[in-house]
């Protein structure tokens, strides 16, 4: 399975995407995570990337681009992936299919996690990481909103988008994540 999974800061992703790929063997390409690594490592890319993941704001196309290339390579992503915090943007989602086409892997279903805005501003502010400050915070939900909300409607145009509601119990969100995959997975 080639899983998109989509959402705002705060929705919960994280944890449905440590369960997802338990439950289903997936490899977890989550950008964030190879950033802050590459970030910490102080490697090129990290060093480049650092100033915008400090302002909530996105990494360029052609940096996280690269570096998501690069990942599908590994032997890992030929059972099934689920990425995790990209494609962001319209430039990025097209850069990925054209990466997935080229493999002849096309993507299976995109999962939109939905939050209403006020729960993640709640959610948000008892995080305490540290690109959790309140204005950082912001810019990131405006991130979102400007860059990332405009996926939605690309993939939907394509069929794939699948929306889950992201309120409630961590179990019951899991439970409908499972649900709407069960085509799939039988
Ligand atoms: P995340 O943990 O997915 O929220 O990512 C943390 C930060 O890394 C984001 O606020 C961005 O600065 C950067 N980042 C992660 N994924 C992407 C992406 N696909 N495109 C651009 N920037 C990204």
């Amino acid at each position: 399975m080639r899983i998109v999974f989509i959402g705002p800061p705060g929705a919960g992703k994280g944890t449905q995407a440590e369960r997802l790929i338990a439950v289903y063997g997936l490899a977890h390409l989550s950008t964030g995570d190879m950033l802050r690594a590459a970030r910490d490592a102080k490697t090129e890319i990290g060093l480049q990337a650092e100033s915008y993941m400090a302002a909530g704001q996105l990494v360029p196309d052609d940096v996280i681009v690269a570096i998501v290339a690069e990942r599908l390579k590994a032997a890992d992503c030929a059972a099934g992936f689920l990425l995790d915090g990209f494609p962001r943007t319209i430039a990025q989602a097209e850069a990925l299919d054209r990466m997935l086409h080229e493999r002849g892997t096309p993507l299976d279903v995109v999962l939109e996690l939905r939050v209403p805005e006020e729960e993640l501003f709640r959610r948000l502010a008892g995080r305490g990481r540290a690109d959790d400050s309140p204005e950082v915070i912001r810019q990131r939900l405006v991130a979102y909103r400007q860059q990332t909300e405009p996926l939605l409607d690309y993939y939907e145009k394509k069929g794939l988008l699948k929306v889950i509601d992201g309120l409630g119990p961590v179990d019951e969100i899991f439970a409908r994540i499972k649900a709407v995959l069960d085509p799939w997975t039988g």
